[in-house]
């Protein structure tokens, strides 16, 4: 079997491929690589730009642990099975009357590996998915499979957890009823939004903006929670935005933009009028996540939200002033604080900032220049997208990291689930 990432960035030969049935033969897995000294990988579906998921021996495919195991109308809990794709999931919960509260822009990741890295959409009175999380299924290297719950020790760190600490067999998730969101995409000045981004995030439930290097506008994306009556976008418009503009034109810019990079500029500015405006209401999971079939690569930090106009004009000078080819926009969101030991938003109101680049085109020193600006605002790293940092710097940023290492420790004290990159972030 040969692995790949999604952006094709990351690739690998795993030395051996197993599907356990059940958490019992999860552990199993683990206690016999233990045994023989061998490495263990759980595969999710590969979304992560890092390496954070290169599988270089036994790689574990948790695909038939997948599904809902059991829901509770009563309080809105229910159980999933890791390998359960976030579409699947989605709907699943839409016949039973109920929702994911947040989500980000796509659902081909499955619940387990979104859930390790600390997935998030975006929402500042809202959190990441892994803050829904009330109960993990964990298959350890000992043999055991464990139930994790909050105050036991081991939840804390078994949420956001990397994959670092056993193979996830299932999660408990509080869900809240179904939803419908009312979707209002307009430009505004890029200006304006900096001015005050308080109040630009606050304005909606779920507010968020791109921005086009080069151009003076962003595309603000804002999604009310207000139970409006509304309609979807009709079947035609939708295949007009997504398929045709968002990925089929778009990705034909791209190809004009990697072929003649000092159109980029030019080809920004078309690209951020080309995004116009539209309003419409849907159910939730409809509108937060729609595909993406134009690759990219993307870096993404967590900084205090104080700081993300400084960030953002750094990030314009540097791109004016060096005419930076880069392709693809910055995107802005914004969540709550929360309690999640290595999220980035632990203990603070945060901004996200994303940057990307067409697969096809270099990176260049972008993606070092912009860890050089949010280093500067005590950016944390997105544990699913590139990064340079090491365990010394993430000591440093994550007040949580000593108390997710001392599990690890306990957990996985022959590093059976290490693999280069984990390492790197972790230690040894
Ligand atoms: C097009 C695109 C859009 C994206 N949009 C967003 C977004 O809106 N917001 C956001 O925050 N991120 C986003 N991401 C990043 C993505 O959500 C994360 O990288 C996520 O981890 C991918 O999930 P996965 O199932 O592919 O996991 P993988 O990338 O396959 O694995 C991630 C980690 O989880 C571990 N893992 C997986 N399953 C298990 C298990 N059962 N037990 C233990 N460990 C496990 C893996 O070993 C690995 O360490 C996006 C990525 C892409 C490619």
């Amino acid at each position: 079997m040969t692995w790949s990432n999604w952006s094709g960035t990351v690739t690998a030969t795993p030395r051996q491929v197993v599907a356990p049935v059940d958490a019992a033969a999860a552990a199993g897995v683990l206690a016999r690589a233990v045994d023989s000294g061998r490495k263990v990988r759980p595969l999710g579906s590969g979304h992560s730009f890092s390496p954070i998921g290169q599988p270089t021996d036994i790689a574990v495919s948790v695909a038939a642990l997948a599904g809902v195991r059991d829901h509770n109308l009563a309080n809105g809990r229910v159980w999933v099975g890791a390998g359960t794709r976030l579409s699947h999931l989605n709907r699943a919960l839409d016949t039973l009357g109920l929702a994911l509260p947040n989500l980000g822009d796509i659902d081909r990741q499955t619940i387990a590996g979104a859930v390790a890295t600390g997935t998030h959409g975006t929402g500042l009175g809202l959190f990441g998915i892994a803050a829904a999380v009330v109960g993990v299924e964990l298959a350890t290297a000992s043999g055991e499979v464990l139930r994790c719950r909050p105050g036991d020790g081991t939840f804390e760190a078994a949420r956001i957890n990397l994959g670092a600490l056993g193979i996830v067999s299932a999660l408990e998730l509080q869900t809240v009823p179904a939803f419908r969101l009312r979707a209002v995409e307009e430009q505004l000045p890029l200006a304006e939004v900096l001015a005050d981004p308080h109040g630009f995030a606050a304005s909606a439930d779920h507010a968020e903006f791109f921005w086009f290097p080069h151009a003076d506008t962003v595309a603000t994306r804002r999604n009310h929670r207000d139970g409006a009556d509304g309609d979807p976008l009709p079947r035609w418009r939708e295949v007009l935005d997504d398929e045709v503009v968002t990925n089929g034109v778009f990705g034909l810019v791209n190809r004009v933009g990697a072929a003649a990079p000092r159109l980029v500029p030019s080809l920004n500015r078309l690209s951020a009028r080309v995004m116009g405006s539209r309003t419409y209401t849907d159910r939730s999971h409809r509108v937060f996540c729609s595909p993406r079939r134009v690759r990219f690569v993307e870096s993404e930090y967590a900084v205090p939200l104080d700081a993300v106009a400084a960030v953002l004009r750094e990030l314009r000078a540097w791109y004016d002033r060096t005419r930076a080819p880069i392709q693809f926009p910055v995107e802005v969101r914004f969540v709550a604080a929360d309690d999640v030991w290595l999220s980035g938003a632990y203990g603070r109101a945060t901004a996200y900032v994303a940057v990307h680049q067409y697969a096809g085109s270099p990176v260049g020193e972008s993606f070092d220049v912009f860890e050089r600006i949010v280093a500067e605002h005590d950016g944390r790293p997105h544990w699913g997208k590139q990064h340079s940092l090491g365990v010394d710097r993430l000591r440093e940023v994550h007040p949580r990291l000593d108390d997710f290492l001392a599990v690890r420790d306990r957990l996985d004290p022959a590093r059976v689930l290490a693999n280069p990159h984990l390492e790197r972030i972790l230690g040894a």
